[in-house]
């Protein structure tokens, strides 16, 4: 496990790139003195960057559903829904299409313009893919954009995808390729860089981010961050989860990471993903407003909305709205 602190990084000024400039060739020393700059530096620096692409004030809105839940044969170590880990967690099958669309007509009601559909895979069998494409194109019918993740996929299957009209694939790189190993042993870091690619190549735009809070080091933030900035095309979306800690998965029971270290991965992410959707993913439900304020101000643009965030708590919806409305923010547009 790597123990880098922050505090052995030099906080020095990014003056090495121009705010806003979409660069792929991000080396790890830049991202660790972005990492290590003064606090009120770091938020200035996404600030302006954020201010460059976006509207500050239009936070995108997304619904995420469970729709087959639980069983999987990975063992990534956070996850509850592996079926390694002795959790609380009921499994289920392949929700109905009909089901699915009721949630996704609900979740637009309550305002969300993308409607997310997760399924506990290594990878979907083609009888299965074909309920979720047409679960895809119930909820493009309903205007709302559409994104799955169902793991990884094989060339003809995101070719069938992209054909039921399918906008994002989320696939996550989860954390640095040195800290990788310690989280998930059945699937490789590369494997996950084909997947990425297989989306990519058959159009479809791409979601991926990682987790925090799950005992790595500093260093894994920034080699996190490295791997996403330096992505032959950065991700349209970028989720950055804080750890759910779950009864029963390996991470259980470690230390939290501290506040101010998410925000600054956002801010990092942000700078050097900056025409990329951030989004603040898992763990707003044990975040104080305070610290999700400081998220969007250090250029989040984009929150899971909803009860669940796939099987782990979110906050409640009216929650969401009184904070955004308190700080003058509205969800994005249709
Ligand atoms: S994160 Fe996804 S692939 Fe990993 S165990 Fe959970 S459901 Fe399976």
């Amino acid at each position: 496990m790597s123990v880098t602190s922050i505090d052995s990084f030099s906080a020095a000024p990014a003056a090495f790139y121009q705010p806003g400039t979409v660069r792929h060739d991000w080396t790890r020393e830049e991202i660790r003195a972005l990492f290590a700059l003064p606090f009120p530096e770091l938020l200035f620096q996404a600030q302006t960057v954020h201010r460059i692409n976006f509207d500050p004030l239009q936070v995108q809105i997304s619904t995420l559903l469970s729709i087959k839940t639980g069983g999987c044969p990975e063992d990534c170590a956070y996850c509850p829904q592996s079926s390694a880990y002795e959790t609380e967690l009921k499994a289920s099958k392949l929700m109905d299409v009909e089901a699915v669309l009721a949630e996704a007509r609900a979740a637009k009601a309550a305002g969300a313009s993308r409607f997310c559909m997760g399924a506990a895979w290594r990878s979907p069998k083609d009888r299965d893919l074909e309920k979720v494409c047409e679960m895809v194109e119930g909820v493009k019918a309903l205007g709302m954009e559409s994104c799955v993740t169902l793991g990884m996929l094989t060339p003809p299957q995101a070719e069938r995808l992209k054909d039921s009209g399918l906008d994002y694939y989320n696939h996550n790189l989860d954390t640095s390729p040195e800290f990788y190993g310690d989280i998930i042993s059945t699937r490789t870091y590369q494997d996950r860089l084909d997947t990425l690619e297989t989306v990519r190549e058959a159009g479809i735009n791409v979601c991926c981010g990682g987790i925090v809070g799950m005992g790595e080091g500093a260093e894994d933030r920034v080699g996190m961050i490295h791997a996403l900035a330096t992505l032959p095309s950065h991700p349209e979306s970028v989720p950055i989860n804080m750890l759910v800690q779950v009864e029963g998965t390996p991470l259980a029971g470690g230390a939290a990471l501290d506040a101010i270290e998410f925000v600054r991965t956002i801010a990092v992410a942000r700078i050097t993903m900056p025409e990329s959707m951030v989004r603040l993913s898992a763990g707003r439900e044990d975040m104080t407003d305070e610290t999700q304020a400081l998220c969007l101000l250090a250029g989040a643009n984009s929150i899971f909305y909803g009860p669940k965030l796939l099987t782990t708590p979110n906050p409640a919806q009216d929650r969401d709205m009184r904070l955004l409305e308190k700080l003058g923010m509205a969800p994005m547009p249709l």
